[in-house]
Order: C-alpha cells, then sequence, then structure tokens
C-alpha cells in the first residue's frame, strides 16, 4: 500500500495507472475508520482495480464553533485497517498542500443543500462539494463510494455530478449500524457510556414511524412531532432537527403521499449524531 501525501505525486501516481488501463475506485474519508467505512473500502476493491482512500479532516466543511480541532484522529490505526482491506493508495494531504494561500473556489449547490444539516450548518456542503470536486480531479476516479449515512450528502454529490458532467459512478452504500441499532460514526467516541442508551432513541425513533405509517397516517408534522418527544423523552437529548424529507430534492414534505427519508440531528451530550431512514410507500 502507497502512502502519498501531496497531490503532485497522486496525480502522477494516477496518471501512471490509468495509462496502464488500471480503473480506479476512490473512497473519502474524514479517517479514524470504522466498519461503516470499511464496507464502502471492500466495496471498491471488490469493483476497482485500484482503491485510493482519502483521509483528510476538512476544515472548510466545520462551522466557527465545531469540533474541527477535537475530531478523533489515528492515522497509524486507519493504514493498518487500510492495507489489510487491500486498499492500494492512502492520500493523506496537508491543509495546506488542498487550500493553499491563493485558494479563492468554491463549488456551491442550491436547492438540495437548503434543508437539514444545510439549514443547521450554514456553508457546510460548500465545503463539502468543494473537497470532493477537487478530490474527483486530483484521483479521476471511475467510481465513488459514499455511505447513506450522510444521506443529504449523498444527494449532494450526485447532484453536482450530475450538473458538472463530472466523470464518475458515484455509489450509495447502506448505514453500518451496531448490533443495538446505533449508526456507526468517528464522533460516537464522544458518547458517554450513560449516554449510549439516549443515542439509541435515533435509530429506535424508525420503529415509531414504521407503526405510525402503518396504522395510516400521512401528517409529516404529526408524524414529526412524535418523533420529537419520543427522543426528548430520553435524558441528555436535544433535537436539531427531526424531518420528512423527499428523497432527492430533501424539501420537506407536509404530507406523505409516496417514498420519504426520516432525516435527524440529535445532540446527545457532545456527540451531534445523524441518522436516517429511507420508507417506501
Ligand atoms: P466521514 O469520515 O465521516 O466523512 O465518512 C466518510 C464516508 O463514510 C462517507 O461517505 C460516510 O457516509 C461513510 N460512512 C460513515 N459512517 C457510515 C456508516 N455507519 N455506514 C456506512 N457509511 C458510513
Amino acid at each position: 500500500m502507497n502512502i502519498i501525501e501531496n497531490i503532485k505525486d497522486t496525480k502522477a501516481e494516477i496518471k501512471r495507472l490509468k495509462g496502464a488501463g488500471k480503473s480506479i475506485g476512490m473512497v473519502p474519508t474524514m479517517g479514524f475508520l470504522h466498519e461503516g467505512h470499511m464496507s464502502l473500502v471492500n466495496k471498491s476493491v471488490s469493483e476497482n482495480d485500484v482503491t485510493v482512500v482519502s483521509i483528510f479532516v476538512n476544515p472548510t466543511q466545520f462551522g466557527p464553533n465545531e469540533d474541527l480541532e477535537a475530531y478523533p484522529r489515528d492515522f497509524d490505526r486507519d493504514r493498518d485497517m487500510l492495507n489489510k482491506a487491500g486498499a492500494d493508495i492512502i492520500f493523506f494531504p496537508t491543509p495546506t498542500d488542498i487550500y493553499p494561500e491563493n485558494y479563492l473556489t468554491t463549488i456551491k449547490l442550491t436547492g438540495v443543500t437548503e434543508n437539514l444539516c444545510g439549514l443547521s450548518r450554514p456553508g457546510h456542503f460548500d465545503g463539502v462539494s468543494t473537497i470532493v470536486c477537487k478530490l474527483f480531479n486530483i484521483m479521476s476516479p471511475d467510481r465513488a463510494y459514499f455511505g447513506s449515512k450522510d444521506y443529504q450528502q449523498l444527494q449532494v454529490i450526485k447532484s453536482m455530478v450530475r450538473d458538472l458532467n463530472m466523470d464518475v459512478e458515484v455509489i450509495g452504500m447502506p448505514i453500518i449500524r451496531e448490533a443495538d441499532g446505533l449508526a456507526l460514526s468517528s464522533r460516537n467516541v464522544y458518547l458517554k457510556d450513560e449516554e449510549r442508551g439516549a443515542a439509541l432513541s435515533l435509530s429506535k425513533s424508525f420503529n415509531l414511524v414504521e407503526s405510525l405509517i402503518k396504522d395510516g397516517e400521512r401528517d409529516a408534522k404529526a408524524i414529526r412531532n412524535k418523533v420529537i418527544d419520543f427522543i426528548h423523552s430520553h435524558a441528555n437529548t436535544n433535537v436539531d432537527y427531526v424531518e420528512l424529507v423527499h428523497p432527492e430534492m430533501i424539501s420537506s414534505l407536509e404530507t406523505i403521499d409516496g417514498d420519504f427519508v426520516l432525516a435527524l440531528a440529535v445532540k446527545v451530550g457532545k456527540a451531534r449524531l445523524i441518522d436516517n431512514k429511507y420508507f417506501t410507500i
């Protein structure tokens, strides 16, 4: 496995590999890897000649009062996990390589970024779409793998690739969960033992929505309020948003008349957790 820390050498290596007819799969991450990330890596390894995993805690997708400094990092552990999984290249750049002093460009999407995390984390998706566009330009991947844990992010990337005619196939992968239902996340390390029960309220609320839908409830606001009450019945929870949204547009629904995504963001102690479920009607 090759660890490359700068853009120039990465581009040269990718050019060489593509020249030799190799297909490239890429998995963008912020590191501190877990089985959720590894499911993307395994899929890429199975579908491509070469798998590149980027590890970059992207400063531009963090707000001023967010956890950029505290974000967990463990490069040695990540490297060992990726080596074992058969990844070929780790792209591990520095922030100044990615954003040099004369850096001027931002990619900004409308619509799909204007709800959920786009509302509660202003500028977040500008940072996400810009870094992913840069990574695509550096790596020229044939395929790129993203988790539907970050459901809105996946729609943002798909929209960007469609709108800007990018030559990459975006592949969305299922959410990997602990046995008790908690969606794996690098930020789960922020959870104290006693907060774990409260953290489970996110995935448990899916059952509540399932039964409301089964009973014929179609009023999104009624469902939303029941989910918020359920989550707030657990200690140390603070709902950022609970929304029932259109699966592609990410617009909030008033009435359920087709498939929808239930999207949640909840602060549990210090951890801001997100989760979602796609409901087929
Ligand atoms: P991150 O390091 O948090 O930026 O995540 C990198 C990629 O891993 C993103 O495409 C995430 O959606 C994906 N990912 C994170 N957690 C999970 C999970 N529990 N299941 C599946 N994919 C995940």
